[in-house]
């Protein structure tokens, strides 16, 4: 193997050369501000911009009027939080959400707490499905916004998105969804699913990083979000600052890509998670999957290895580049809420390997990271042993 293999696209993807192409201009000879309404710099900005908001409302199934540009998921989830807790408090003050969500989503819930929103966070099943009859519990006469994620970054596992959107209508509320894993990887339409806010993210999907979106549903009556930056009327009047324009073009490329790939990748790659999980099972005594495999990306593998720790895992791993169970918070060395909220013990949740499959991912890389991971485990296990642990 010549260099590094790279397992771990939950946590970002390279960009495509097709839409590092088309950005290339922007930063140069096409530099104008998309804002710049007397002069043709600004005007092929503006063209450039729209042209990468009907690509990425059309990957969603939506229409260009619905879709305001962010820096990112993290920033689309606090505007569509914040923004739909201050633009509809007279519809109510609570807000549904789940405790496997990314914590974009649950620390800006934890911020409306203290400004006198009430949260109530639903715990999974073991699977890590949400369970509906628990969510429909959930809601009251207060309830103003559910928010569950589609597809989760570290497990994987895919919520029933429809269900939870008919239930939504049903009772009255707003739906907003993470789809930053799901976008460009599995089918997402916002009719199908019946959602009302969607935040999503490009460098998640072979563009680059900076540049996110969020979904507003148009004909949703009573749905208010209000801006929590000010500075000008860009977007609606929704995000305003300059836009970039280079990211948000690369952001629309790869997203058309996506969506051009997507049934063949996902076939592919469901493929050669299947074979990195049956090599994985042949040659490591003792393992344990993380989240549902019926309802889960088919990029992603996520497994537990008794006795062992993930961080000296991943850190003997050298050359196949994996995320361990602690990773997410990047700074205090935790085992992950994710896998806490299916019922892990704290031993077990911080021996967990996340592998995220790509575009680039091959069969050979597959069978590598298998014979790699056995090794090192069986290594670890055998260090364990000699010490008496
Ligand atoms: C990566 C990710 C985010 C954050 O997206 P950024 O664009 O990096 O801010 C939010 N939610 C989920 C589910 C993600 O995977």
């Amino acid at each position: 193997m010549a260099g590094p293999i790279y397992l771990d696209s939950h946590a970002t993807t390279p960009v495509d050369p097709r839409a590092l192409e088309a950005m290339l201009p922007y930063f140069s000879e096409r530099f104008g501000n998309a804002a710049s309404r007397n002069h043709r710099f600004g005007w092929e900005a503006a063209q450039a911009v729209e042209r990468a908001r009907e690509q990425c409302a059309h990957a969603i199934g939506a229409t260009h009027t619905e879709l305001v540009f962010t820096s990112g998921a993290t920033e689309s989830n606090n505007l569509a939080l914040q923004g739909v807790a201050r633009g509809c408090r007279e519809r109510g003050r609570h807000i549904v959400t789940v405790e496997t969500e990314h914590k974009s989503v649950l620390d800006t819930c934890r911020h409306l707490e203290r400004d006198g929103c009430a949260v109530t966070c639903l715990p999974v099943r073991p699977d890590g499905l949400v369970d509906l009859d628990r969510l429909a519990d959930a809601i009251t006469d207060r309830t103003v916004l559910v928010s569950v994620m589609t597809a989760n970054n570290e497990i994987g596992v895919l919520q029933p998105v429809r269900e939870i959107g008919r239930l939504t209508r049903e009772r009255g509320v707003f739906f907003h969804t993470d789809a930053s894993q799901a976008v460009g990887k599995v089918p997402f339409d916002v009719d199908e699913i019946g959602v009302d806010l969607v935040s999503f993210t490009a460098h998640k999907l072979y563009g680059p990083k900076g540049v996110g979106a969020l979904y507003v549903r148009r004909k949703s009556p009573g749905l208010d979000v209000e801006a929590i930056t000010h500075g000008g009327g860009h977007e609606r009047g929704l995000r305003p600052g300059t836009l970039n324009v280079p990211a948000i073009v690369g952001f629309g490329e790869a997203v058309a890509i996506c969506r051009e790939v997507q049934p063949a990748e996902a076939v592919r790659l469901a493929a050669l998670r299947d074979r990195l999980l049956a090599g994985l099972r042949a040659r490591v005594p003792s393992l344990h999957v993380n989240g549902s495999l019926d309802h889960r990306l088919p990029h992603n593998l996520n497994v537990s290895f008794p006795d062992i720790e993930s961080e000296s895992l991943g850190m003997a791993l050298d050359d196949v580049a994996v995320s361990s169970g602690s990773a997410c918070s990047t700074t205090r060395r935790a085992p992950s809420h994710v896998l806490m909220a299916l019922g892990l013990d704290e031993e077990l949740a911080m021996a967990s390997i996340r592998f995220g499959l790509g575009r680039t991912t091959t069969e050979a890389e597959v069978d590598y990271a298998i014979e790699k991971v056995a090794s090192v485990v069986k290594r670890l296990r055998e260090l364990r042993a000699g010490l008496g642990l």
